[in-house]
């Protein structure tokens, strides 16, 4: 393949991620408390459909649909014993969406739960499930290894050395912050600042510090805590905030930004300097596909000006 390593790509241009996964995958038939990532396995079909419309809209990158394969996360499913053959099968399934053009980033999202002292599994525990999903999504031929979503220092710190043992050739740290309510503010759930994630990641050998999803994390946030992130660190980058503000409607929250809406902020969000930007919670293949239109644009217009 003559494709450049990701982290020259990104120098060059902006890359473009994907969208939401969760979504896309309900709407394809995954009922609710079902084990998604299962798929990977059992309907690698419409998994590949799904990253090929994010594909044929003009992304990039995409993520493996990993977010929740684990063996801690897929033990509550009574899949724990697939783990890795689901790992490697997402990695090939995101693979055969990009064709021999793209980069696949092999997700590892939270273990969905609290470590000692805190809640009750030890981090031993979490330790060993990462080092597991990291082996098999380097296995199956990532280009890297996201580990997203993430609130916490401990965890955070347990992936990323996870990821690197593993061998991944990038390794990218992604933070969901929600803005608090008395400030004009965000921090993560544990209460972590985006400068001292940037720190932390940058510290921690990430070779791009990201941040995704959380609660009030729009374009216009997201634009924000990107200035941050590179005042306080010399990392490349990655954005992926929600298709708009949070709406309860039927016990449900929904993000309901229109992909004009969304893409609308997005001159604002390049403006800061990111070097990925994709969507995540309510942004589908149509919202990526505005972005790639804006990103072309921009493109065209700096390739003339040389
Ligand atoms: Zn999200």
């Amino acid at each position: 393949m003559s494709r450049p390593p990701l982290l020259e790509a990104l120098r060059e241009r902006v890359l473009l991620g994907d969208g939401a996964m969760g979504t896309e995958i309900q709407r394809a038939g995954l009922e609710s408390g079902g084990c998604g990532e299962a798929w990977n396995l059992d309907h690698p079909e419409r998994v590949l459909a799904i990253q090929r419309r994010y594909v044929e809209a003009g992304s990039d990158v995409l993520l493996s649909h990993t977010f929740g394969a684990c063996r801690i996360m897929l033990n509550r499913h009574g899949e724990g014993e697939r783990t890795a053959d689901i790992n490697r099968a997402a990695v090939a399934i995101a693979r055969e969406a990009l064709g021999d053009t793209g980069y696949v980033l092999g997700d590892i999202g939270p273990f969905g739960g609290l470590m000692e002292p805190y809640g009750d599994i030890a981090s031993a525990d979490v330790e060993r499930a990462f080092r597991e999903q990291a082996r098999a999504l380097v296995e199956g031929g990532a280009d890297g290894i996201i580990v997203e979503t993430q609130t916490a220092f401990e965890e955070l710190a347990l992936a990323i050395e996870a990821a690197k043992e593993a061998g991944a050739r990038v390794v990218i740290g992604s933070i969901a912050f929600d803005k608090m309510v008395e400030e004009d503010d965000v921090r993560t759930m544990m209460g972590v600042s985006p400068e001292q994630a940037a720190e932390f990641m940058a510290a921690h050998g990430c070779d791009v510090a990201a941040l995704n999803c959380g609660t009030y994390i729009d374009m216009a946030m997201a634009a924000r805590i990107v200035a941050r992130y590179r005042a306080a660190c010399g990392l490349p980058v990655m954005a992926q905030p929600n298709a708009g503000q949070p709406v309860l409607e039927n016990m449900q929250v929904l993000y309901k930004e229109t992909p004009a809406e969304m893409a609308a902020g997005l001159p604002a969000l390049l403006a800061a300097g990111p070097r990925i930007v994709g969507g995540c919670c309510g942004s589908t293949p149509d919202h990526i596909r505005l972005f790639r239109a804006i990103l072309d644009r921009g493109r065209t217009a700096e390739v003339a000006a040389r």
